[in-house]
């Protein structure tokens, strides 16, 4: 049966034992398609049933999470972890709580995720979880408790050498904390179980910046391929979050020019670049909308999400040389792709988990547009959390310098890994099928060489 007849019958079968779960059916049509080159010149794959193993989780746990809110009212949210392969080494991947998160959203991650940790070419499975739970309005103490209620059921699935989560959207410092404060309640052991952890109790430095940055470093060996760089380049970012404001941080380092950022609520265009320090107070310490970034900052556009185009996102129709995705899945739509393509964008470089649209990426793949995938670019992050596995294994702390390098040399494998397995196939520079590829051989040839299990 020919390879392409095969992948149609395992995307059925997804369909058929995942109904609603879109994400994931687009996250496992992009990759098992872009696998086709390799499928068809080995069919070991086929051989062990590794496509229709791969797309089912080792386990997937849901869980009721019962909290007390302020007013003393119990609150239920569902919580989920979904522990997808573990071939290459113990589950990791972040929580995130967001009001739409379902199984299907954390399926999607939790994919991405093994091919993503296979990149970094670190010994991490692929894993991830979170909650409904929607922490926007909620008081601290609401969180905290909150926390500990969903640690309380968390923990009898985690452990340092088992599944070490860490954050993701809603999930910072401040969550992290309380949800390691639970776990070693519960189980009296102080260990490197959960990653993004506070500097002062097994942190690591530059774990807070470690997606953005890397985001940059992976879209600056990208661009060097091509003898550009990115060095006043005016660049569109959307998301004003963890990986937006240090990727817009490490543009500036890099000489370029963020000038747009984005929330739920609207975008800011800041023609003369993002302003950080009004940025970090309005998101990082006082969480409130854009809005505030624009009454202190008269000469900024504002457009609200009732005023975008139809069936796309402001962001990605003011001009720029190179647009940074960093908010979330499919925020990036066709009509947006056809729009940077039009203002002469060279390089889409995703910050965020599949934040282009299936119809968007068909279109960029056939255009001109340079396009690094997020599960290569944003693998900073995951790549940084091992980092802070290894120094709590060892008992040390490395400086911001130490921790730095390793990180820009980590992404310039990962470019590598995914730019040469590009060559390899015969389709030099596209980076979907160079990443997916070489992500999945190591990941399937691993699963192969562990039998049935
Ligand atoms: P944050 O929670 O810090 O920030 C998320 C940002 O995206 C916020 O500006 C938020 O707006 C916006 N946003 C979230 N959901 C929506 C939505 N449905 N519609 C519009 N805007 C939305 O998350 P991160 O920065 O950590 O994560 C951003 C992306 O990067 C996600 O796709 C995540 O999976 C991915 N990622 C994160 C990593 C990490 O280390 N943190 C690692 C690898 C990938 P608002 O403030 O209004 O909610």
């Amino acid at each position: 049966m020919p390879a392409s007849q095969k992948i149609e019958e395992i995307l059925n079968f997804i369909k058929q034992c995942s109904p609603g779960q879109d994400e994931f059916y687009q996250a496992s049509h992009e990759v098992l398609y872009s696998l086709l080159p390799l499928l068809n010149e080995d069919s070991r794959y086929f051989d062990y049933n590794i496509l229709e193993r791969i797309v089912v989780p080792e386990r997937s746990i849901i869980f009721r999470v019962n909290w007390v809110d302020d007013t003393g009212k119990i609150q239920t949210n569902f919580g989920y972890r979904v522990q997808f392969n573990s071939a290459i080494g113990p589950y990791k991947g972040g929580l995130r709580f967001h009001p739409s998160v379902n199984l299907g959203i954390i399926k999607f991650l939790g994919f991405e995720q093994i091919f993503k940790n296979a990149l970094t070419g670190l010994q991490i499975g692929g894993a991830k979880g979170g909650s409904n739970f929607d922490p926007k309005g909620k008081s601290d103490n609401e969180i905290m408790r909150f926390c500990q209620a969903f640690m309380s059921e968390l923990n009898k699935y985690i452990g340092k050498n088992k599944d070490v989560p860490a954050g993701d959207i809603g999930v910072g410092a401040r969550e992290i904390g309380y949800l390691f404060g639970q776990y070693k309640k519960l189980t009296g052991e102080f260990d490197g179980v959960l990653t993004g952890k506070g500097l002062n109790w097994g942190g690591s430095r530059v774990r807070p910046q470690a997606t953005g940055y890397g985001s940059v470093y992976f879209a600056e060996n990208f661009l060097s391929v091509y003898n550009k760089d990115l060095k006043g380049k005016i660049c569109t970012v959307s998301g004003s979050g963890n990986v937006a404001i240090y990727t817009m941080e490490k543009l500036y380092e890099f000489g370029a020019l963020p000038v747009t950022c984005s929330d739920s609520k609207g975008t800011i265009y800041h023609e003369k670049g993002i302003d950080m320090a009004s940025l970090k107070a309005v998101k990082e310490i006082n969480h409130e909308s854009l809005e505030s970034y624009a009454s202190l900052h008269r000469d900024c556009v504002y457009t609200p999400v009732s005023h975008y185009p139809e069936n796309g996102h402001a962001v990605w129709h003011i001009p720029c040389d190179i647009a940074f995705p960093s908010a979330t899945q499919n925020e990036l739509t066709l009509i947006d792709a056809m729009k940077l393509m039009e203002n002469g964008c060279i390089l889409i470089n995703e910050g965020a988990n599949m934040p282009t649209t299936a119809e968007a990426l068909e279109f960029i793949r056939k255009s001109d547009i340079l396009f690094s995938p997020g599960k290569a670019a944003n693998a900073g992050g995951v790549a940084t959390s091992q980092l802070e596995m290894s120094q709590n294994a060892s008992m040390e702390q490395w400086s911001f310098e130490e921790v730095d390098i390793k990180l820009r040399q980590i992404m310039r494998n990962i470019f590598h890994t995914a730019y040469d397995t590009s060559v390899e196939f015969d389709c030099e520079g596209d980076l979907v099928t160079g990443a997916n590829i070489a992500g999945f051989r190591k990941v399937a040839d691993s699963m192969i060489d562990q039998g049935s299990v």
